[in-house]
């Protein structure tokens, strides 16, 4: 009561005066940007639109935590979707009109620098393009939508719900669909069309960038949906986790009718949660209702109703609760009865695309696509190596329980290998250690097994075989797990 009094009787000074005792007596500090350094890189980490449309900017990073100074603490609010990306904890500082004002101009100016004067300038559609994803990136948007206007071509970035404007570009610049059109290779303006393309933007940024199109009455849009492959950050990608080739066609293929049962299978710690949760990210657009239930809710997902099973409500019961709301797409994390996995088999054939993880896949039988899944030491990716050919010794190990001549045709489908390599020329890692690595190895990454209609498109031993072969793990490591595995069955 004390401080809503406090609160009226200023109401009568001027705003910035009012808004210093406001943080005085909320104990939020008040600063001056005036008086501060604002970090280029601070102020970067929130993208521009946002920080224009809820009057806040972030001005110093130090370690875990962003400072951010804004004039209504309200509007901490709007930087919720963009948290779990930023990984920093957003330390909030109250601050003047002016000093937020001037801040504000300060980041419009390096935008326009950076990237503004070179897409004005740029006829290159490429270069365009580039420089576009570039933009996108440095502002955190998960989507980009471009469509032209009598005017030009006007840009908008998705940050969670919102789609904000980000800049209108001269009609000089409109070359720019053709090249997204031919990397996507989405050929048609007049009927609704689906690709995909990578993007490296240096420095260890990748991209994959989902493209749709959509005629409209006066010229054309597309939407760019862009999955940021750098690795530590969350906003996993199946790329990004181990899978890929047919595999994750597979899954998108799924993905995108939006209807069946993918079920997880592996033990606790082989990477099955983590994959159920990029799928659900994948399926995470404000027009979809999504539905998890897990044992424990590990992570909060935006725009996800997420429910843990707890004492008195299974996760039967909890699904039954779920599915009377016509969910789009439901999690369950994990399942371990037969009546859940009835009731997930009943719903997926209803056409709710059902998400599950179990330990051993046959406790749902019915799934339409089934990935096993298990993690092997992952390969430090700072050392230069030296190419090895498999020894015969390793060959014999390793000839009953994969099939080369499959392994061999992934590679060459996926270009990691030249098309008119024989499999005994295939080169594999020498391991080193690096002052960065613990002998040669660094983190874990994904083996997988995408089983659809019963038949795998390549076994686990054959995916790590794949793996090595590609730099990403050794061969020792591809024996050791394969003892592993065979010991366990
Ligand atoms: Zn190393």
């Amino acid at each position: 009561m004390e401080r809503e009094l406090g609160w009226l009787k200023r109401e009568a000074l001027s705003d910035d005066e009012g808004r210093h005792a406001l943080a005085h007596d909320l104990g939020v500090p008040f600063v001056s940007l005036e008086r501060e350094d604002i970090s280029l890189d601070a102020l970067q980490q929130l993208p521009e639109p946002l920080c224009r449309a809820h009057n806040l900017v972030a001005y110093k990073e130090s370690g875990d935590t962003l400072e951010v100074a804004l004039l209504d603490l309200a509007d901490l609010d709007a930087l919720e979707p963009l948290r779990a990306q930023l990984g920093k904890k957003i330390v909030p500082r109250l601050t003047t009109r002016d000093s937020l004002r001037r801040a504000l101009l300060l980041y419009q100016k390096i935008l326009k620098e950076t990237y503004g004067e070179k897409l004005h300038k740029e006829t290159h559609p490429h270069k365009t393009l580039e420089t576009l994803l570039r933009h996108a990136y440095a502002q955190r948007a998960s989507e980009a939508h471009l469509e032209t206007t009598p005017r030009g071509v006007l840009v908008r970035y998705r940050h969670g719900r919102t789609l904000r404007e980000a800049m209108h570009l001269p009609a000089s610049v409109a070359g720019v669909f053709g090249a997204i059109r031919s990397l996507a290779n989405v050929g048609s303006k007049t009927l609704p069309q689906e690709g995909r393309f990578k993007a490296d933007l240096g420095s260890g940024v990748g991209m994959t960038v989902r493209v749709s199109s959509v005629p409209v009455v006066d010229g054309e849009k597309l939407v760019l949906r862009l999955l940021r492959e750098d690795t530590g950050s969350k906003g996993f990608t199946l790329e990004g986790l181990g899978l890929h080739g047919a595999g994750v066609a597979a899954l998108e293929t799924l993905l995108h009718a939006r209807r069946g049962l993918v079920a997880v299978a592996g033990p606790a710690s082989s990477g099955r949660t983590t994959l159920l949760y990029t799928l659900l990210d994948l399926l995470n657009t404000p027009e979809l209702s999504l539905a998890s239930i897990e044992e424990k809710v590990s992570a909060r997902l935006p725009y996800v109703a997420q429910t843990a099973v707890q004492e008195g409500l299974t996760m039967a019961a909890a699904l039954r609760a779920v599915l009377r709301q016509s969910p789009d797409v439901v999690m369950l994390d994990s399942i371990t009865d037969r009546d859940t996995a009835d009731l997930a088999a009943a719903a997926a054939a209803r056409g709710v695309l059902v998400l599950a993880s179990v330990p051993h896949e046959s406790v749902i039988p019915d799934a339409t696509v089934v990935v096993r899944s298990a993690l092997v030491r992952k390969l430090c990716q700072k050392q230069t190596r030296t190419g090895r050919t498999l020894e015969r010794r390793h060959l014999e190990s390793l000839e009953p329980h994969a099939d080369f001549a499959k392994v061999l045709a992934a590679l060459k489908e996926e270009e990691r290998v030249a098309k008119d390599l024989a499999w005994k020329e295939v080169a594999y890692p020498h391991v080193t250690g690096c002052s960065e690595c613990d002998a040669g190895y660094s983190g874990m990454t994904g083996v997988y097994e995408v089983v659809v209609d019963g038949s795998s498109i390549l076994n686990l031993y054959e995916d790590a075989l794949y793996k090595a072969a590609a730099g990403l793990t050794s061969v020792a490591e591809v024996l050791r797990f394969v003892q592993q595995q065979t010991d366990v069955e």
